[in-house]
């Protein structure tokens, strides 16, 4: 059996040490997901940071959390604190991220920031190095690890190495801002294959490797001066299927056995059973547009006044990033327009926001998604989006109305929404009222065709998709060479 490996910065599993206890459970991420599935056909393993630093931890533990690592078919890159803090909070996050979902004005360009990200990326390399035998097919993930497949390519030529970019490819314009961009797109064209979600993010990386670096493209392939790359958009998708009967099941859970969040939710309906449930998840990220949606939803209650009594917006938004300033001003903004929001609708039996700063198990986002009438998703820029797909999959019987950003990688897939411009509050407050007051068969019409799409492309399919195309990249390449 051919031996494959998949490379991400964090590994699928949470690590828990107490003394000497160490506990690994793997993580139910929809890569992971999307992963096991493929998994099955080869004897893979997964490269990746742990999220656990080693310095702090004695020989004994080390030893465990090995062991535990491999049982789970996982090798840890031990990055420093230092490297934590200069490669993933530094330049992933604070330059290649807002630069890439197009807010420059939050990029940092500190040349000890670069430099660190070239030494983890090559760190990365020399565990791949060290766990070669037997390797044919290499699959490395996201803008963290951009440089990672030159470095492999270099040392590793007869091996294919497939990337997916998770997040958008920015317009020429905006790539061409960065101090090392040439690096950058050298550093991806090491790959045999070059996925992104959506035409438009593949389009763009097209039009900088020419802009750039002169090569022909033509149509979805780049000719370098000794091979060829291909580039195609693969749009992720979920498991549909776990989120479409979790919803089921837990609608026909008997009273005792519902979650809290459930409880609560039909209580709250009964007492009043005009009230429109709008959901809002998201993790709290500039990128993610909470403030323009908060505005958005005050300007309905302001434009729409006979519908105070009947809205109620679930927000839930979870903690991220905490050690990036802009991540923590944000906090506070959002803190703020809740207040100023709650403080001019509230009544004594009414809140208009229901505001919670966390994460939930995913049985209470089953149960968010399934019954929820609405669901406002308007990030500013999105790579794809994820709870988009997830709440039109727990809608059981088809009802639900889907409020969607034009800037998420989502909408191209799901033009059966209620698409709208993130910046524009009136048309965000027009699609809230269109929502409300939509009839069920046109609901029921909309989601029926939209679940059918979520259900046939799963994350799975996307997986494997991703690889039979890798496949075929190398045959074509061979016949070329
Ligand atoms: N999610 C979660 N716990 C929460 C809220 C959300 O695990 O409390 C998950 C959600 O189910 C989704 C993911 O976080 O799969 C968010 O993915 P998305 O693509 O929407 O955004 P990202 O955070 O990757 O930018």
């Amino acid at each position: 059996m051919s031996r494959f490996l998949i490379i991400s910065n964090r590994l699928p599993v949470q690590i828990n040490i107490s003394e000497d206890n160490v506990e690994v459970t793997p993580s139910v991420g929809g890569l992971a997901t999307g992963m096991m599935s493929v998994n099955k056909s080869f004897d893979s393993l997964w490269i990746g940071w742990s999220g656990v630093d080693r310095e702090e931890l004695s020989e004994k533990q080390v030893k465990k959390v090995n062991k535990a690592l491999e049982k789970e078919g996982c090798v840890d890159v031990n990055l420093t604190a230092e490297e934590v803090e200069l490669y993933y909070e530094g330049f992933s996050n604070k330059t290649i991220w807002p630069l890439f979902h197009y807010f420059t004005q939050f990029v940092e360009y500190e040349e000890e920031q670069w430099q660190a990200y070239k030494r983890v990326n090559q760190k990365f390399a020399d565990v791949i190095a060290e766990n070669m035998e037997g390797v044919d097919k290499i699959w490395v993930h996201d803008y963290h690890l951009l440089l990672l497949p030159q470095m492999i390519k270099n040392k590793f030529p007869d091996v294919t190495i497939g990337f997916f970019l998770h997040i958008p490819f920015p317009s020429y314009e905006l790539f061409r801002i960065l101090p090392w961009r040439d690096e950058i797109i050298n550093g991806m064209l090491g790959a045999d294959l070059l996925g992104f979600h959506t035409f438009d993010y593949e389009r763009h990386f097209m039009s900088s490797v020419r802009r750039l670096l002169g090569y022909d493209i033509n149509i979805n392939e780049i000719s370098l001066p000794q091979r060829i790359v291909k580039v195609d958009n693969f749009p992720m998708g979920i498991d549909y299927d776990k989120f479409h009967d979790s919803a089921m099941e837990s609608q026909k859970r008997s009273v005792r056995d519902k979650s809290e969040v459930r409880k609560e939710l039909e209580r709250y309906y009964l007492l009043y059973p005009e009230t429109k449930f709008i959901l809002s998840i998201d993790r709290l990220d500039y990128t993610k547009g909470l403030i323009n949606r908060l505005e958005a939803f005050e300007y309905f209650l302001e434009e729409y006044p006979q519908y105070r009594d009947n809205v109620t917006l679930v927000l839930l938004a979870v903690p991220s990033r905490i050690g990036v300033d802009q991540y923590q001003q944000m906090k506070s903004e959002v803190d703020e327009v809740v207040g100023r929001i709650n403080g001019e609708y509230s009544t004594i039996n009414r809140t208009p926001v229901w505001y919670f700063y966390r994460s939930m198990p995913f049985e209470n986002l089953v149960d968010l998604y399934n019954y929820c009438e609405i669901a406002l998703v308007t990030p500013i820029r999105d790579g794809m989006n994820l709870v988009a797909k997830e709440f039109i999959a727990s809608k059981t019987d088809g009802r639900g109305v889907l409020i969607l950003s034009e800037m998420a990688g989502a909408s191209k897939e799901m033009s059966e929404a209620l698409i709208i411009n993130p910046n524009d509050k009136a048309e965000i407050a027009t699609a809230i009222k269109t929502a409300i007051e939509m009839p069920l068969d046109e609901q029921v019409e909309r989601n029926t065709v939209l679940q059918k799409r979520l259900k046939r492309y799963n994350v799975e399919k996307w997986a494997t998709d991703f690889l039979s195309s890798l496949d075929k990249a190398r045959q074509n390449e061979e016949q070329y060479l």
